[in-house]
C-alpha cells in the first residue's frame, strides 16, 4: 500500500473508557495481519507536552526514545505493538498553538488574521498527516484525546472532519461509547451512545464503526439498536467489555472481527488471519500463573495511573514467571523507622518508585534501609535509585545528612547532585535528561545477568545524578557502580551484590517493557523474587 489509511478514534460519553486500550488493540490486530502501522494521539489541553503535570492530574508521563515526555497512551501504544513511538506521536493543543504563533511572529501570515479555522485546523491537519508522509506505514491510528463536546476538542474534530472528506476511502472513523446498567431499572441504557454519536454528526462526523464500552455482556439486540440509530451498519458495531486484563481486548475485539470489518470499510480484501498466537499464549500463561508475588511500591502517590509503566512491566514479568503479582501502594509520606516493618516485613519484593520533591523522599530513605538491612529484593527507579545510594551514604559511608540537592541544596554531603549541563537551565519545561542512552554493564553484575550484554540502552528523565567524586568510596565500602554511560562517565546502575537482588537505576527501565518483549531487569527482579520464594 503506498497511500496510508487512517484510522480515527474518538471517544463519547465519558472520559476513561479505554480509547487509547482500543487504539492499541486495533495496531495489535493489524500488525498480526502483516501491515505497517503506527499510533499518534492528539491531546486537546493547552500544557505543551504533560511533563508539568502533575500525576493526580494525568497519570504518568510515558517517555519515547527520541525523549519527548507524552501522554501515558503511548505507553500502551508500544506495549501492544513493539512499535516505537516519538515526538510526532503526541501532539497536544500547547504544540499547535506554539507553532502556529511562532509563525505568525515571523510574518508567516502575510498580514492575514490568525484564526482557528483555517490555521489552527489547517496545523492539526498537517500534523495528522506528517507521520503518514514518510511512507513507512500502512496505517496511521489517530486517537483524539478527550470526549466528544468537549469545547477544547472541537478544532480537532473539525480538522479530522476536513481530512475525512479528503482522504474519502482512506479514512474511517471508529467511535468509542459508553452503555450503562442502570441498577433500579435493570436495563442496560444506548440513550447515551445514541446522544454522543447525535453530539459527532452535528460536527459533520459520521462514526463508520462504533464500540461500545460495558460492564455486561449487551447482546446482539443492544448492538444492532445502537446501529439502527446512529447509522451504522450491523456488524460494525462491537462491545468492549471489563476484562481482567486490558491484554485480553485485541482477543476479543477479533472475536468480533472489528479489524475484518475496519479492512472492509477501506476496502481492503480481507485475505489475510490476524497471527495473534503469541499473543494468546501470553494471555493463556497469565491465566494460568500459580505462584503469587507481593511487591511495595513505594512512592509518593497511592494511584495506579502514576506508576502505570511499572505495574504493566511488574504484571508483565510476573507472567512470562509463572505467577501474579499482586501489588501494594505504599505512600512514601508516611513511613518511619517506628513502623516501616508494618509495610514492608511481609512483601516479596520492593520497588522504590521515581519522583521530584522532597515529599516523601525521607520515606524512601528508610525503606531503602529495611531492604537493604533485611535483604529484600529491591529495585529502586530514578529518584528511588537516588534514595538507596544517599541510604548508603548516610548509614554505612557514615555521611550524616548526606542528600540530594534537589532535596537540600546546602547538604554537606552531595552525594546526588545537580547535572552539570541542567546548572544553566532555568525553564522546567521539556529541558531534563530525556530520552534513550546507552549504558555499559560491568561483566558479573545483577544488570549484566539480567539483559546479557555489556551495552544497553533504556530512556531516562531526571536533572540530578550520582556524584562520581564519591565513586571510590562507595565502591570500596561495597555499594558498585555497575552501569556507566560510555559517553559521559555517568553513573547509571548501582548495586550492592552481597544482597540477594538490592539494585538501583537511573534511567526507566519500565518504559521499554512490552507484552512480547518484557523488560529485562523487571525479568530478573521477579525471577530473584520466584527464585528466594520457592
Ligand atoms: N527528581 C530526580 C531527578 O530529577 C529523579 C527524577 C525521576 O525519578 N524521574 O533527578
Amino acid at each position: 500500500m503506498n497511500q496510508s489509511k487512517y484510522i480515527f478514534v474518538t471517544g463519547g460519553v465519558a472520559s476513561s473508557l479505554g480509547k487509547g486500550i482500543i487504539a492499541a488493540s486495533i495496531g495489535r490486530l493489524l500488525l498480526a495481519r502483516g501491515y505497517k502501522i503506527t499510533i499518534q494521539k492528539f491531546d486537546p489541553y493547552i500544557n505543551i507536552d504533560p511533563g508539568t503535570l502533575n500525576p493526580y492530574e494525568h497519570g504518568e508521563c510515558y517517555v519515547t526514545s527520541d525523549g519527548c515526555e507524552t501522554d501515558l497512551d503511548l505507553g500502551h501504544y508500544e506495549r501492544f505493538t513493539d512499535i516505537r513511538t516519538g515526538s510526532a506521536n503526541n501532539v497536544t493543543t500547547g504544540k499547535i498553538y506554539q507553532t502556529v504563533i511562532e509563525r505568525e511572529r515571523k510574518g508567516e501570515y502575510l498580514g492575514r488574521t490568525v484564526q482557528v479555522v483555517p490555521h489552527i485546523t489547517d496545523e492539526i491537519k498537517r500534523r495528522m498527516l506528517q507521520l503518514g508522509a514518510v511512507g513507512d506505514y500502512d496505517f496511521i491510528i489517530t486517537e483524539i484525546g478527550g470526549t466528544v463536546g468537549d469545547i477544547e476538542g472541537l478544532p480537532f474534530l473539525e480538522a479530522m472532519r476536513q481530512l475525512k472528506w479528503e482522504l474519502g476511502h482512506n479514512a474511517v472513523c471508529v467511535h468509542l461509547t459508553y452503555v450503562p446498567y442502570i441498577a433500579a431499572a435493570g436495563e442496560l441504557k444506548t440513550k447515551p451512545s445514541q446522544h454522543s454519536v447525535k453530539e459527532l454528526q452535528g460536527l459533520g462526523l459520521q462514526p463508520d464503526i462504533l464500540v461500545l464500552r460495558t460492564d455486561r455482556e449487551l447482546g446482539r439486540g443492544v448492538l444492532d439498536k445502537v446501529g439502527h440509530f446512529c447509522n451504522v451498519e450491523k456488524d460494525c458495531v462491537v462491545q468492549s467489555i471489563d476484562l481482567p486484563t486490558i491484554y485480553e481486548v485485541p482477543i476479543k475485539m477479533a472475536e468480533q472481527n472489528l479489524d475484518a470489518v475496519i479492512l472492509r470499510k477501506f476496502g481492503i480484501a480481507c485475505n489475510t488471519v490476524p497471527n495473534l498466537g503469541d499473543w494468546q499464549d501470553f494471555i493463556s500463561r497469565r491465566e494460568q500463573a500459580s505462584k503469587e508475588i507481593d511487591i511495595a511500591l513505594v512512592g509518593k502517590y497511592d494511584l495506579q495511573d502514576a506508576y502505570k509503566s511499572i505495574l504493566e512491566c511488574l504484571s508483565q514479568a510476573a507472567t512470562y514467571n509463572d505467577s501474579k503479582v499482586r501489588t501494594h501502594f505504599v505512600q512514601s509520606e508516611k513511613l518511619m523507622r517506628s513502623n516501616i516493618a508494618d509495610y514492608l516485613s511481609s512483601m516479596d519484593g520492593v520497588v522504590i518508585c521515581p519522583g521530584f520533591g522532597q515529599r516523601g523522599t525521607e520515606g524512601k530513605i528508610i525503606a531503602a534501609e529495611y531492604c537493604r538491612t533485611h535483604d529484600i529484593p529491591t529495585l529502586g527507579i530514578c529518584l528511588g535509585m537516588q534514595m538507596m545510594v544517599i541510604e548508603f551514604a548516610r548509614n554505612v559511608l557514615g555521611l550524616k545528612n548526606a542528600n540530594s540537592r534537589e532535596m537540600n541544596p546546602s547538604t554537606p554531603y552531595n552525594v546526588i547532585d545537580l547535572m552539570e549541563e541542567q546548572k544553566s537551565i532555568t525553564q522546567i519545561g521539556g529541558t531534563m535528561r530525556l530520552g534513550a542512552y546507552s549504558c555499559d554493564l560491568l561483566i558479573g553484575s545483577k544488570a549484566y545477568d539480567a539483559y546479557g550484554k555489556t551495552r544497553i540502552e533504556e530512556r531516562h528523565r531526571h536533572r540530578y545524578e550520582f556524584s562520581n567524586p564519591y565513586r571510590q568510596q562507595f565502591e570500596q565500602a561495597g555499594m558498585l557502580c555497575t552501569g556507566i554511560n560510555p559517553d559521559s562517565g555517568l553513573v547509571e546502575i548501582v548495586e550492592i551484590p552481597t544482597c540477594r537482588w538490592y539494585v538501583g537505576v537511573q534511567f526507566h527501565p519500565e518504559y521499554t517493557g512490552t507484552v512480547l518483549n518484557p523488560n529485562p531487569l523487571f525479568m530478573a527482579f521477579v525471577k530473584n523474587i520466584i527464585s528466594k520464594q520457592h
